[in-house]
């Protein structure tokens, strides 16, 4: 539609520059946090408002904004890293399961603009409910599909 804005995708955000984000300052000390585990490239810290307790984030020490713009050269080190403290999480906390989740845009969730990775422990019994499901109209689905893949 002429004229129409383009809608901002989750990578387009406005970035937070470092010496205002919350997480770079956590990094550097300048914040305290009940640190989990950390090596050259990324930090595990419990999360302060936790979803279920036990909740604990991963972050990049390189700033980024979320998983559209997450350095390239950390991307199979970040799965490993995120496996270990998952384990961790689950063992201590004798959970029956996790969820692994990361919030990409504000219209998704995302509060704090430094990608981070939510690692959530769950119990059978949690009371948690889950994101709730849509049904297509008839030929939709792969309208849909076809949309996607033009853009791939
Ligand atoms: P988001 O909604 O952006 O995906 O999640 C941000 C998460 O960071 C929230 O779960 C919130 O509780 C957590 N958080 C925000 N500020 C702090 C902080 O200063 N310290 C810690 N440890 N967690 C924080
Ligand atoms: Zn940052």
């Amino acid at each position: 539609m002429a004229g129409k804005a383009k809608k901002a995708a989750a990578g387009s955000k406005p970035a937070v520059l470092e010496n205002d984000c919350i997480f770079c300052k956590i990094i550097k000390g300048e914040i305290p946090c009940s640190k989990v585990l950390e090596d050259n490239e990324f930090l595990a810290f419990m999360d302060i408002r936790p979803i279920i307790k036990g909740h604990a984030l991963v972050i990049p020490k390189s700033h980024c904004t979320n998983i559209l713009d997450f350095p390239k050269a950390e991307e199979t080190d970040l799965v490993e890293f995120i496996k270990k403290v998952a384990k961790a999480v689950v063992k201590a906390t004798d959970a029956d399961g996790f969820n692994l989740g990361m919030n990409n845009g504000e219209a998704a969730g995302q509060v704090v603009m430094h990608a981070h990775f939510h690692i959530i422990p769950r119990f059978k019994d949690d009371g948690l409910v889950s994101w709730p499901h849509k049904e297509y109209a008839p030929g939709e689905i792969e309208g849909m599909r076809n949309k996607i893949k033009s853009f791939l």
